[in-house]
């Protein structure tokens, strides 16, 4: 290989020769790692996101779904499916919305 990168720390500075962080103040100065570093970080935060917004209903359905009693756990299959729908429907409604405003 023996490809040489000069990278030129955005913080210092330094110019620094295959490294990913800079040897004299450790600013990141891979700009590559840096997106992906906060590509990764904006993923996890949408995750962590996703999950506050399972609001109160979402969990309630998740606990009846595992209920012992049959009857009760196809009830509640049948209502999660509609409560699904009017979710899947708000969001898109809220998308549309937002296409209109923009
Ligand atoms: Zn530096």
């Amino acid at each position: 290989m023996g490809e040489e990168r000069y990278r030129t720390c955005q913080k210092c500075g330094t110019i620094n020769l295959n490294r990913d962080y800079c040897s004299h103040c450790g600013h990141i100065v891979n700009i590559n790692l840096e997106r992906k570093l906060k590509r990764e970080e904006k993923a996890q935060k949408k995750e962590e996101q996703a999950a506050k917004d399972k609001n109160q209903v979402t969990l309630f359905f998740e606990r009846v779904l595992d209920h012992k009693n049959p009857f009760i756990r196809y009830t509640a299959k049948f209502f999660y499916s509609i409560w699904v729908v009017v979710l899947a429907i708000g969001s898109f409604l809220a998308l549309i919305f937002s296409y209109i405003a923009a």
